[in-house]
C-alpha cells in the first residue's frame, strides 16, 4: 500500500495531512496525486466521500509552492457548483496549506463583491468559484484569468444538472491553452465526455470503484401509506414522520430528512421545529450566512436533524448520521443510493427509514429494483387511525376548502426539473441578474458582509506567517 511520504507531495503538506489525522492516501489520492504532480491533466472519476478534494488540493499546493501571485491574476482556479461545495474546498485548502504561505479567494455569491475584490487585488494563488460569481468577476473587470496555471472543474455531473456547462466551457476559453486541468465527476454524461474532449489534453484517466449498491451497514425500511383523500396526504406524511422520529427514541443520535422539492423542506423542518423537533432546513433559497450556520450547527453535533434537498445535500462533507429518514421517494432511484449513503459509513450502522405514499410506489418499484431486493415494510403508525378518518370526513368539502386544496394536489405530483435545466432559484437566479449594459449586478436583498459569518478566510490576510493561526489549526478537513 502506498503511503502519502511516497508521493512526492511537499513537506509542509504532508505535515498538514499528518496532523489531519490521514495515515494512507484513499485510492483516488493514489492514483490521482502522481500525475498531477508531473503536470498531467487528470479526468477523476470519483463521487463525494472518496476523498477526491485532497486529491487534487495536495498536489496543487505543492506545485504553487514555487512562484508568486500577480495582482488580480490568479494562478489557480477551482470550480465547484455550490457555494457549499466551495467553502468545503477553501477550508480544506485551509487546512493543508497551513504551513504555506498562499493566497485564496472564495468567490461565492450572497457574500459583496467588494470583499472579494479585496482578496483578488492582492494577488490569489488560488481562486475558489461558483462558476456565475466566477464570471461576474470577471465582467466587471476586476478579474484576468490569462495566468490561471492550473484549473480545476469538481463535481462536473452536478455542474451538468445546474445547467452551467456553458459557463464552464466559457471559462475553459478565458484560461491559457497551456494550463493543467484537473477533472471530476462522479459520471461520465455524454455532455461531461464531449467537455473533456474538447479541454483536457491526453489526461490521464483515474477511477474508483462507485458505490453502485446501498452499504449492508444500513437497515433499510419503508413505511407505505394511502391517504384517505388526497388532500390530507402530506398532512399525513408528517405525522407519519414524526411518529417514526419518536419511535426511533435516543438512537437517533443525528439524522437527514429528505424532501424532493424546496418548499417542503422549508414546510417539513418548520412543522418539526413547531412540534418540537430540533431540526432546520438547508436549500439553496436560504440566506448563505443561514446556510452555513444551519450546517456547521449540524456537524457540530448541536442541531439534531437536517432537513435538506439533494442540491443542498449533495456532495457535502456532512459527518455519518444515525438516520436517514425520505420524506419524499427520491424520483431517481440512484438518488436513493446517494441519500441513504449519509448513514452507516465506514462500518458502522445506520438506519434508513422511506415514507412511500399511493403515488410514489411506481417510483419507490424501480428503487427496489435497482437494489435487487425487497426492502422490509414497517408498520404505519397511522393505521387504524387513517381507516377510521372517511368517516370522519362524509360531507362534501366546502367550496373554501376546495380550492384550498388545489396546491396540495399538486404537490402530490413531483415535478423533477429535466436534467440540463438550471433549477429555479437554486443559486444562479440570485447570481444572474444583469443592469442595462449587460453588466452582473449585485443582486438584491443579498448579504453584504456576510454578517457575523464571514469566513474566517476572508477576514485576516492569508499570507500567513508561517506559523499556523488557532482557526487553521482548528479548521476540519
Ligand atoms: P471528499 O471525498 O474529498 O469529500 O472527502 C471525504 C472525507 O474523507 C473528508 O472528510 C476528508 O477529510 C476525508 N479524507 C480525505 N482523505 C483522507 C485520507 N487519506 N484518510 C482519511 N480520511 C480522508
Amino acid at each position: 500500500m502506498t503511503n502519502f511520504k511516497d508521493l512526492e507531495l511537499d513537506p509542509d503538506v504532508l505535515k498538514a495531512v499528518e496532523e489531519a489525522g490521514y495515515e494512507t492516501p484513499t485510492p483516488i489520492q493514489e492514483q490521482a496525486i502522481p500525475f498531477a504532480l508531473q503536470g498531467r491533466d487528470v479526468l477523476g472519476i470519483a463521487q463525494t466521500g472518496t476523498g477526491k478534494t485532497a486529491s487534487f488540493t495536495l498536489p496543487m499546493i505543492t506545485m504553487l509552492a514555487k512562484g508568486r501571485a500577480r495582482a488580480r491574476m490568479p494562478r489557480s482556479l477551482v470550480l465547484a457548483p455550490t457555494r457549499e461545495l466551495a467553502a468545503q474546498v477553501a477550508e480544506n485548502f485551509e487546512t493543508y496549506a497551513k504551513y504555506k504561505k498562499l493566497n485564496m479567494a472564495l468567490l461565492i455569491g450572497g457574500v459583496s463583491f467588494k470583499d472579494q475584490e479585496r482578496v483578488i487585488d492582492r494577488g490569489a494563488d488560488v481562486l475558489i468559484a461558483t462558476p456565475g460569481r466566477l464570471l461576474d468577476h470577471f465582467e466587471r473587470g476586476k478579474l484576468m484569468l490569462t495566468g490561471i496555471e492550473i484549473m480545476v472543474v469538481d463535481e462536473a455531473d452536478r455542474m451538468l444538472d445546474m445547467g452551467f456547462i456553458p459557463d464552464i466551457e466559457r471559462i475553459f476559453k478565458l484560461t491559457p491553452f497551456t494550463r493543467q486541468t484537473l477533472f471530476f465527476s462522479a459520471t461520465m454524461a455524454p455532455e461531461i465526455t464531449r467537455i473533456t474532449q474538447e479541454f483536457l489534453h491526453n489526461p490521464q484517466r483515474v477511477e474508483v470503484a462507485r458505490q453502485a449498491t446501498a452499504s449492508e451497514t444500513i437497515e433499510q425500511r419503508v413505511c407505505m401509506h394511502r391517504a384517505s383523500k388526497r388532500e390530507q396526504a402530506t398532512k399525513d406524511k408528517r405525522e407519519i414522520l414524526r411518529r417514526l422520529i419518536t419511535a426511533e427514541g435516543d438512537s437517533l443520535t443525528n439524522g437527514i430528512v429528505f424532501c424532493n422539492r424546496k418548499r417542503d423542506v422549508d414546510i417539513v423542518a418548520k412543522s418539526l421545529s413547531k412540534h418540537g423537533f430540533d431540526a432546520a432546513a438547508i436549500h439553496g433559497d436560504l440566506d448563505q450566512s443561514l446556510r452555513t450556520k444551519t450546517l456547521q450547527g449540524f456537524r457540530d453535533g448541536d442541531l439534531r436533524l437536517l432537513v435538506a434537498s439533494d442540491v443542498a445535500a449533495r456532495g457535502l462533507d456532512i459527518p455519518d448520521v444515525s438516520h436517514v429518514y425520505n420524506f419524499d421517494v427520491p424520483i431517481h432511484s440512484e438518488d436513493y443510493v446517494h441519500r441513504i449513503g449519509r448513514t452507516g459509513r465506514a462500518g458502522r450502522s445506520g438506519k434508513a427509514i422511506t415514507i412511500c405514499m399511493s403515488a410514489d410506489e411506481k417510483y419507490w418499484a424501480k428503487i427496489e429494483e435497482l437494489l435487487g431486493t425487497e426492502v422490509p415494510r414497517l408498520d404505519n403508525p397511522l393505521k387504524g387511525e387513517v381507516e377510521a378518518a372517511p368517516k370522519r370526513d362524509t360531507k362534501q368539502p366546502s367550496k373554501a376548502k376546495k380550492q384550498d386544496a388545489k396546491p396540495e394536489q399538486a404537490q402530490e405530483k413531483p415535478a423533477r426539473p429535466p436534467r440540463n435545466r438550471a433549477p429555479k432559484n437554486e443559486q444562479r437566479s440570485s447570481d444572474r441578474q444583469t443592469d442595462r449594459r449587460g453588466y452582473r449586478q449585485e443582486p438584491r436583498n443579498t448579504i453584504v458582509g456576510m454578517g457575523d459569518h464571514v469566513p474566517d478566510f476572508l477576514t485576516r490576510d492569508f499570507r500567513k506567517s508561517g506559523q499556523p493561526s488557532d482557526e487553521a489549526a482548528s479548521a476540519e478537513s
